[in-house]
Parts: structure tokens; C-alpha cells; sequence
């Protein structure tokens, strides 16, 4: 099942169009997304029963973040071996975890507002939690995963590595964390744990990868996270980044207003940001 966020309304995504929730259950279900997470086997068990439904097509532009406000947001540094190689740090032994405040999350074709020079990219498999997790295994993680989506973890470098490190703050700029372009379920992939993603600038591939690289997979992290503390349905876990971004390129290369970056997973989808000045 893919599911998106069309226009603030819950959206069963299909080959012929969007089904909206809160019409198709005659309002039992929807229309508000985030609470969607809240009942996900209900709403699993009622999107599985819309394979006849009619679709409408829509457009892509009115898609907003699957994910809208999550509780919690929990991203990964240094979590592929290439992107700790090319940053010259040691691959950590625990998920190097930050935030990014939910504020900045964003939608998958929205602009993002450069906030100075030194704004980087960073493509990644975004996990988002289904079922509450509290001490789960790792054989028994991908039964509390929602699904997955593509998210850019946009980041202010110089903000970032100001006052000793400031990762949350320098990744949370107003819409540095646009998903989508919808969700979709684990059953829909061959392999969930390995999936092809990347990213361009103006059509060039800066960004070309793997999932199964990841040093902590997504059920290690739900694992290690959740022995921790317990992830709430509609949390959300971007995974971390492969190489190629641009503060380890020689010489440095940044995000410039009228850039286009496209960012994909293979068997999710692809999301489209222009970057534009401040005010632009
Ligand atoms: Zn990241």
C-alpha cells in the first residue's frame, strides 16, 4: 500500500489515482494523516479492501508530507561506511542519533529556503513507525514499520559544526526535511533492506547508494533505539546518508538558490526541491 498526504487528507495511492480515506470509510477512517499512524492495522485492513475503488488522479505538487508532525523524529550520522570514510570519521559502534525538530519537516515538491552558504544535502530512506516499539528485537522490528519514504536530511554545515556541534539545530531549519512522495508499506518491496537510492543537482548524480550498506540497518535501529526508549506510532527514523555530499567534495560544493535536487528510492519514488534565496 502506498499512502499519501494529498492536500492534508490521508490518500490511498494507486496506478490510476489517489483514493481518499475519509470518503471511501464514510469518515471512519481520515481524513487527518498523522492520527492515521495512531490505527494503522485498521487502516491496513481497510486499504486492503479499496483494490476496486476509483481513483482520481492528482496532481503530484498537492502532495505534502506523509508524515506531517510526528512525536518524535530520530536521525542517523555516519551510518554507511562510504559517507564516514569521506567525512574522515571512525564508523560509530552506536547509532549516532540526533533530531530534526518536527517543524522542519516539509513535503516532497516544497522549496527550500537556503538559510547562507554552506547548505548541503543528504538523501535517506526514511523509516516510519507503525506499531509502538519498546525493547523489540531485530527479528521482529519490521512488524512495527509503517513503511518507508524518501527524506532529505538538508543541512546548515556551519550551524551544525557551531558551538562543538549543534547537528539538531543545523538540521532543523524551517522545511530542511521534505519527504515523500508517500509512504509505502514493507510488503511491497522484494527486499526492504536493500533498496538503490540517490540524489542529483540539476540532473547531475552527486548521490548513488545502497540500503544494504547501511551499517545499522532499519531493524538494527529500531532495535538499539528502542532499548532506549520507546518509538510512538508516526515516529519517524531517517536512516543517514551515503557519500557524495558536498562539504567532504574537493574543492566544497553547496546548495545554490535556483538549484533543482531530486531525490529517490528505488520502489518509493522520487521528491523535487528548488532551493531559493531567503525572501526569494
Ligand atoms: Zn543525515
Amino acid at each position: 500500500m502506498k499512502l499519501a498526504n494529498l492536500n492534508g487528507r490521508g490518500t490511498v495511492v494507486t496506478e490510476s489515482g489517489g483514493v481518499d480515506l475519509a470518503v471511501a470509510s464514510d469518515g471512519r477512517i481520515g481524513p487527518d494523516v498523522q492520527p492515521l499512524y495512531d490505527d494503522w492495522g485498521a487502516v491496513r485492513a481497510f486499504a486492503a479492501g479499496l483494490a476496486g475503488a476509483t481513483a482520481t488522479p492528482f496532481d503530484e505538487m498537492q502532495l505534502a508530507s506523509p508524515v506531517p508532525s510526528p512525536r518524535q523524529v530520530f536521525a542517523i550520522g555516519l551510518n554507511y561506511a562510504s559517507h564516514a570514510q569521506e567525512t574522515g570519521a571512525e564508523a560509530p559502534s552506536v547509532p549516532a542519533t540526533f533530531t530534526k525538530f518536527p517543524s522542519s519537516l516539509a513535503g516532497p515538491f516544497d522549496p527550500v529556503e537556503l538559510s547562507g552558504a554552506t547548505v548541503d544535502w543528504e538523501v535517506e530512506l526514511v523509516a516510519v513507525i507503525g506499531v509502538r516499539a519498546d525493547r523489540v528485537t531485530e527479528d521482529d522490528a519490521w512488524t512495527h514499520v509503517a513503511g518507508l519514504t524518501v527524506g532529505q536530511d538538508i543541512s546548515d554545515r556551519t550551524l551544525q559544526f557551531a558551538a562543538a556541534g549543534q547537528f539538531s539545530l543545523g538540521k532543523s531549519h524551517r522545511g530542511y526535511g521534505p519527504m515523500g512522495p508517500w509512504l509505502v508499506t514493507p510488503d511491497e518491496f522484494a527486499d526492504p533492506d536493500d533498496l538503490g537510492l540517490g540524489c542529483s543537482i540539476n540532473g547531475e548524480v552527486v548521490q548513488d547508494g545502497r540500503t544494504s550498506d547501511l551499517i545499522f540497518s532499519v531493524p538494527r535501529l529500531i532495535a538499539e533505539l528502542s532499548a532506549v526508549l520507546p518509538l510512538l506510532p508516526g515516529d519517524v527514523i531517517f536512516t543517514g546518508t551515503p557519500a557524495g555530499v558536498g562539504i567532504a567534495r574537493q574543492p566544497s560544493r553547496f546548495l545554490a538558490a535556483g538549484d533543482v535536487l531530486e531525490s529517490w528510492i528505488e520502489g518509493i519514488g522520487t521528491i523535487r526541491n528548488h532551493m531559493v534565496a531567503r525572501g526569494g
